[in-house]
C-alpha cells in the first residue's frame, strides 16, 4: 500500500504547518531550568533578554502551550524553500537489498545547504520586530552563519559572525558566501574580545571551538547597543523552530498511511533531531506509539553516550547561563573531526532529558564509517550529503541491513540535514585514505569533566 508513495513527495500548501510544536508541553517533567552561574538561581526572563531577543526568550521559557503560531511573516519566507521533499529511498533500498522501507526528509535544498535556515529566519524576524539593528553569532562548519546571513540580509539587519578558526581556514568559500550576504566574519578565537584573548593565551595556536566562538559572540552582543546574540542550536526555541521538519514529514507520511518504526537523526546541539522527532515523540509520550528514536553523534565528540548529565556552561569562557544537559565539559576540546557541525561539548536540554528518561537511544559512530556510508548513499540516491547528515545515513543503513538479516520489514525515517559541497576537503581525505578516527580516551574525557562547575541542585 505504502509502496505507491512517489520517489519525492511535497506537502501540499494547504497542509503546511501554521504552528510549531512545543514538545516540552508534552513531556511529563520539564527539564531543569537555566541557572545564573553567579547566583545559582534560575535565570529570569529579564536576564535572558539582555542576551537574546524577547520573543525567543518567551518561547524558551514556554513549557505549557502545545502549539506556538508561526507568524505570517515567517511562513511567507518559509514558502521560499519549504516544503522540503520527503524522499522514499527506493535506490538505497535496492542497493542494500533490504525489506526495510527507508524515507528521508531532505533539508539541503536552500542556499545555506541545511536545516538551519528554519530557525535563522524566525530569529531574524523576531529581532527585526523588536527593532534591533544587529545580531552576532558563532558558526562551526559554516552552515549556521550562512543561514543567518541570508536571514539578516532579508530583514536588513547587520550580522557579525565568529567562525571557528579551523573552519575559517578549511572553508574559505563558506566564509565568502556569508560575506556575499553581507555578514562580517571573524576567525575565533580572535583578539577582538576578552574571551578570545583569554583562550589564545591559555591555548596558543588553538584551532578554536564552538564554545569559544559562542563566548566571543555573546560578549560582542552584550557590549553593542541594539544588538543581541542568536544561537543556531541547543536552546529550546531553536528546537521549536526546527519542528517544521517533523511536522511536514509526519503530515506527508500520514497522507500515505505510513508509520515509522524507527526515526533517526544526527545530533550536534540536538535541534534538528528534536525537531524531526517532535510530533512522533509527542505521541510516544502520550503512549500512542512505541517508535525507536535514535540520535547519532560522532565518536570523536560523544556528548550523550559518554558525557555526564550535569549543569554546565554553554560556552568555554563560562559567560553563558548554566544548562542541565549531557556534556563533556565546557572546556572539552574535540579532536579535529570533519563533521564540524557536530563538535559541540553539550546537547539540547530537551533531548538530554528525553534520553535521560529513557525515551530514545543514542549511537556514536566513527567518521571513516560515516564517510563510507555517505559515498554509498551519494552513488545511489544522487545527493552529496553533509558529513553531519551522513551520521544519520550510517545508522539508517545499519538498521536496514539488520532488517535484511532478520527478514523483518521495518519503516525507517531519517533526517538528511544538508549537502556537503563545502566539505570536499574532508571527502578528499577519505578518498585518499588519510581520514583518521580520533576517539577520546578516558584521560581526555576526565580533562573535560574537570571543567564542570559544581552546582547545588535544588
Ligand atoms: C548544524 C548541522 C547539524 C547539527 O544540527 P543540530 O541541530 O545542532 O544537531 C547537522 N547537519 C548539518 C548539515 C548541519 O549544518
Amino acid at each position: 500500500m505504502s509502496a505507491k508513495i512517489p520517489y519525492k513527495t511535497y506537502l501540499p500548501e494547504s497542509r503546511m504547518p501554521k504552528a510549531w510544536l512545543n514538545l516540552k508541553a508534552f513531556m511529563p517533567e520539564d527539564h531543569a531550568p537555566f541557572l545564573n552561574a553567579a547566583t545559582g538561581k534560575p535565570c529570569s526572563a529579564a536576564e535572558l533578554e539582555g542576551v537574546f531577543c524577547g520573543e525567543c526568550v518567551r518561547q524558551e521559557l514556554n513549557s505549557t502551550d502545545k502549539e506556538i503560531e508561526i507568524p505570517e511573516g515567517i511562513r511567507s519566507f518559509y514558502a521560499n524553500f519549504r516544503p522540503s521533499p520527503l524522499v522514499r529511498a527506493y535506490f538505497l533500498e535496492r542497493e542494500l537489498d533490504t525489506p526495510a522501507e527507508i524515507y528521508y526528509k531532505f533539508e539541503g535544498n536552500n542556499t545555506s545547504g541545511s536545516h538551519k535556515l528554519n530557525s535563522a529566519i524566525a530569529q531574524a524576524y523576531y529581532a527585526k520586530e523588536q527593532g534591533l539593528k544587529c545580531l552576532t553569532t558563532e558558526t562551526g562548519a559554516g552552515q549556521w552563519g550562512t543561514a543567518l546571513a541570508m536571514a539578516c540580509a532579508f530583514y536588513g539587519l547587520d550580522l557579525k559572525v565568529f567562525m571557528v578558526k579551523t573552519s575559517y581556514e578549511q572553508k574559505p568559500y563558506r566564509r565568502e558566501v556569508m560575506r556575499t550576504y553581507g555578514a562580517s566574519v571573524t576567525p575565533s578565537p580572535s583578539d577582538t574580545t576578552n574571551a578570545g584573548r583569554q583562550l589564545l593565551s591559555r591555548f596558543p595556536g588553538t584551532g578554536g571551538s564552538l564554545g569559544c566562538a559562542i563566548a566571543e559572540a555573546v560578549e560582542e552582543a552584550t557590549r553593542t547597543p541594539g544588538c543581541r546574540y542568536v544561537l543556531g542550536s541547543v536552546l529550546d526555541h531553536v528546537l521549536l523552530h526546527q519542528t517544521v521538519i517533523g511536522l511536514e514529514s509526519k503530515a506527508v507520511l500520514d497522507m500515505y498511511g505510513v508509520m515509522p518504526d524507527t526515526v533517526i537523526g544526527c545530533m550536534g546541539g540536538g535541534s534538528n533531531f528534536g525537531g524531526l522527532i517532535a510530533p512522533y515523540m509527542a505521541e510516544k509520550l502520550q503512549g500512542a506509539n512505541n517508535i525507536d528514536f535514535i540520535g547519532v553523534e560522532p565518536a570523536s565528540c560523544p556528548s550523550m553516550s559518554r558525557g555526564r548529565y550535569a549543569y554546565d556552561f554553554c560556552d568555554s569562557a563560562k559567560i553563558t547561563p548554566l544548562a542541565k544537559m549531557y556534556t563533556l565539559g565546557c572546556g572539552f576540546m574535540p579532536s579535529p573531526d570533519h563533521a564540524g557541525g557536530l563538535r559541540y561539548h553539550g546537547m539540547s536540554p530537551v533531548v538530554s532529558k528525553l534520553y535521560h528518561d529513557g525515551y530514545m537511544r543514542v549511537e556514536a559512530v566513527k567518521q571513516t564509517e560515516v564517510f563510507a556510508a555517505a559515498e554509498r548513499f551519494a552513488r545511489c540516491e544522487g545527493i552529496l550529503p553533509a558529513p553531519e547528515s551522513a551520521h544519520a545515513i550510517k545508522v539508517a543503513v545499519d538498521e536496514a541491513l539488520k532488517c535484511r538479516e532478520s527478514g523483518r520489514k521495518k519503516v525507517i525515517l531519517f533526517g538528511l540535514t544538508g549537502t556537503g559541497y563545502f566539505d570536499m576537503a574532508a571527502y578528499k581525505c577519505f578518498n585518499d585514505g588519510t581520514l583518521k578516527d580520533y576517539i577520546p580516551d578516558e584521560a581526555d574525557l576526565a580533562r573535560g569533566f574537570s571543567f564542570l562547575p559544581s552546582v547545588k541542585e535544588q
